[in-house]
């Protein structure tokens, strides 16, 4: 699973160094296919029936499933890009959150950044709870726990972290949220996507008419982090960082270890 994840890792690298005012999700999409296909990889999501698109583009509510439109990004916009590859039937599944600065609203510009910031991190300390954890359902206490300490924003709890492996949805589910079982124990072989999605107000959620987007009910802007991870003998491994998540676990006190 490192090419399929490499790959992921290399599509929302070209989205993000090519977000900008201007620029469509459309054509985020086109670049991020391009960066896949670079790498001996096929879009995962074009897997899914009826989607058309190699990126989830999520812009301001919507949260997730987002078609890539033709509307230009614009100054204020928040959007969250997720995206995933699939290499010899094996999945990557990673999502990134950008932030486009309004200089004329530096409030928004402001809550935009600290609604992914803190999902970013969020995203991380679950992602360090894998390492240290014993069951996995210690993610979600971790996610939820960071984000609950550090802000008032609600952890959406329809849309949850999965198994990822021979597909891209599998077993076992991620809770974002402290839940009642323990979940499977946290043992070599186990990789699961990792990927808390925010909102700054309500986390109540609608699906739009054209039966992909969701939208949170209350119109708040959203953000989403994701990264595929495998946790082996030695350690974790985070598949769609390019240096296995050093730069975001580091910090935590967790060193990521490349799969022997
Ligand atoms: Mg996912």
């Amino acid at each position: 699973m490192i090419e399929p994840g490499l790959a992921t890792a290399a599509a929302l690298a070209a989205m993000r160094d090519a977000v900008r005012p201007g620029i469509t999700p459309l054509e985020l999409d086109a670049l991020a296919e391009e960066a896949i296909r670079a790498r001996g990889g096929a879009p995962n999501f074009m897997l899914e029936p009826g989607y058309k698109h190699t990126i989830c583009a999520n812009v301001n509510e919507h949260v997730v499933h987002g078609i890539p439109s033709e509307r230009p990004l614009v100054p204020g916009d928040i959007v969250a890009l997720d995206a995933g590859a699939v290499i010899g039937g094996w999945h990557g599944d990673a999502a990134i959150t950008a932030v486009l600065p309004d200089h004329a609203d530096p409030e928004r510009t402001a809550a935009n950044e600290k609604l992914s910031r803190v999902t970013e991190q969020a995203m991380w300390r679950g992602i360090a709870r894998l390492a240290t954890g014993t069951h996995l359902n210690e993610v979600g206490e971790a996610v939820a726990g960071y984000v609950r300490a550090n802000s008032d924003f609600g952890v959406l709890e329809d849309y949850i972290g999965h198994g990822i492996g021979r597909s891209m949805h599998e077993d076992p589910p991620v809770f974002n949220v402290p839940v009642r079982r323990r979940g499977p124990e946290i043992k070599p072989g186990l990789v699961v996507a990792i990927e808390p999605i925010i909102s700054a107000g309500g986390i109540d959620t609608v699906v739009e008419d054209d039966d992909w987007t969701v939208t949170i009910a209350d119109g708040s802007m959203s953000a989403q982090w994701e990264h595929s991870v495998a946790v082996h003998e030695k350690g974790i491994w985070v598949l769609t960082a390019e240096d296995g998540g050093a730069s975001g676990l580091e910090p935590l006190g967790v060193t990521p270890v490349p799969i022997p």
